[in-house]
């Protein structure tokens, strides 16, 4: 077969690579580190799988968190990537910390050893030559100016978007239903349709004073040099907002109009704070309008001060910085192919998902699904009860049509929801503050069943 040509030599790239090789595909990786003043804002070698700021890949615990199940995922699917993370790993309880040079280093080795991929250390700075007719684009967050422009004009509209602030994400079961409750402003139609596809969280005047307190006092994040992106004041932090004067986010986001607490219809609000539905299964929900600086484990204590969240659960928590993605439920095919351009497929980072492994997991998919194409073999994603599947879902259409694509990490929401049991695999009785805890772990046992047939299907 002809090779693939993977373009960016980062977690999702290198991984892809290792993949089409290994299914006996030749592959050139295209890597911009290393030419001489070629870099970008945040890598600080030029070895292959650089992690550009923490050295974790977060909990390894597949039974019950969605990001070690990717871990068991990728495991079964033969990655370079948690091979080399694995070999390389630093003591840090329950979650996988690897020694950060040792593992770039492990993985450039294996690839440079390997018989069927070239590394070439090159810029690519337009769109690929024409005869590249199987090309992975896995050129991540920092993509390079020269060919994010030419994606930018080869999608058209603002489609490769960049974005500076996100707003938290919460886990639907965990809003208390007893103080907050579903109602659209002046009962309009939401997105997708649903006159209640709002939550509302109604807050006293005492309580929007404590809050304001604890947003302007609560850290915030530092600036790095390359977050130096002005902020759009449709898009202002919350925070920055509350400076502005304490009344400003109860006539801003927080405005306590066209709603009606059915638990007490009479006395209004002093403010409210709506949360708006995030995916198509209903299983997340972003607040809106609480873009934010705060430091994580503040925005945490901040946010579950709100009457309704106080025992909320983050899918993701707000933050800013640059980020360069595709806007992939419109542009992107189920086999990740820009649909104007099938020649070019796209993983990692600049599709949508968030995270090292988010995007490594992404890199191993669209590596096996370019090698099937080579060898003229029909191949789909794995099925969405798998993580692996949940992400492609998410980034090809799962979110809500009308409301804004943003990246994610995994998280069980992206997963069709099951039932939490009530008896254990013995028949005992679960408690029910363990339901929770044990609906995740057949999510995730589901999740490995279907991958392993997919696998062995493919
Ligand atoms: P990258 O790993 O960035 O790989 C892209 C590669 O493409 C790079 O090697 C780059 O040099 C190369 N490239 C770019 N343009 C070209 C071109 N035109 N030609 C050839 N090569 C090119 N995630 C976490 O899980 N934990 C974190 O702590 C974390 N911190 C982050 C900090 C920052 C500053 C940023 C920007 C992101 C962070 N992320 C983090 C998010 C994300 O997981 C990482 O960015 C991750 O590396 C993305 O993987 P990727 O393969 O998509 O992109």
């Amino acid at each position: 077969p002809s090779p693939v040509h993977v373009i960016g030599g980062g977690l999702a790239g290198s991984e892809a690579a290792w993949q089409i090789a290994q299914a006996g595909v030749p592959v050139i990786l295209h890597e911009m580190r290393g030419v001489p003043g070629v870099k970008t804002d945040a890598h600080q070698t030029d070895g292959l799988a650089e992690l550009v700021c923490s050295n974790s890949f977060r909990s390894d615990d597949w039974e019950y968190n969605a990001v070690g199940l990717l871990h068991a995922e990728m495991r079964a699917l033969d990655s370079v990537i948690m091979a080399c993370g694995d070999a390389h790993q630093v003591p840090a309880g329950g979650a996988l910390a690897v020694d950060r040079d040792g593992f770039s280093q492990a993985v450039t080795a294996k690839l440079e050893a390997h018989p069927l991929i070239t590394v070439v250390r090159e810029e690519i700075v337009g769109l690929p030559p024409e005869d590249w007719d199987n090309v992975i684009v896995a050129t991540g967050p920092l993509t390079s100016p020269p060919l994010a422009d030419a994606i930018l004009k080869a999608t058209g509209e603002e489609s490769l978007s960049f974005f500076d602030a996100i707003a938290p994400i919460v886990h639907a079961d965990s809003i208390d239903f007893d103080i907050a409750w579903r109602q659209s402003r002046y009962d309009k139609e939401g997105p997708g349709g649903d006159a209640a596809a709002y939550v509302n969280c109604p807050m006293d005047k005492d309580q929007y004073e404590a809050f304001i307190d604890a947003l302007l006092n609560g850290p915030k994040a530092e600036f790095k040099n390359w977050e130096h992106v002005p902020y759009f004041d449709g898009c202002l932090p919350i925070e920055v907002m509350a400076e502005r004067g304490r009344e400003t986010l109860r006539h801003g986001p927080m405005k306590p109009v066209g709603l009606t607490n059915p638990r007490n219809p009479t006395v209004k609000p002093h403010a409210i704070v709506q949360l708006r539905q995030d995916n198509a299964l209903g299983t997340l929900f972003n607040m809106v309008g609480f873009q934010t600086k705060l430091k994580h484990g503040a925005q945490a204590e901040v946010f579950r001060m709100i009457p309704g969240l106080q025992k909320a659960q983050f899918a993701r928590l707000g933050g800013l910085h640059r980020n360069t993605y595709l806007n992939s439920p419109q542009l992107l095919d189920k086999q990740l192919r820009l649909k104007a351009m099938p020649r070019l497929r796209f993983a990692g980072q600049v599709t949508g998902v968030e995270g090292y492994v988010e995007s490594a997991a992404m890199g191993l998919l669209t590596g096996r699904l370019a090698a099937a194409q080579a060898l003229g073999r029909d191949l789909s994603p794995p099925p969405p009860e798998t993580a692996m599947g949940a992400l492609v879902e998410h980034i090809t259409g799962g979110h809500l049509e009308g409301s804004k694509f943003q990246p994610m990490n995994i998280n069980y929401g992206l997963l069709p929801p099951l039932e939490a049991p009530k008896v254990d695999e013995d028949g005992k009785r679960i408690h029910p503050k363990e339901r929770g805890r044990a609906k995740k772990r057949l999510q995730s046992i589901r999740a490995m069943e279907s991958l392993k047939a997919w696998r062995d299907a493919g």
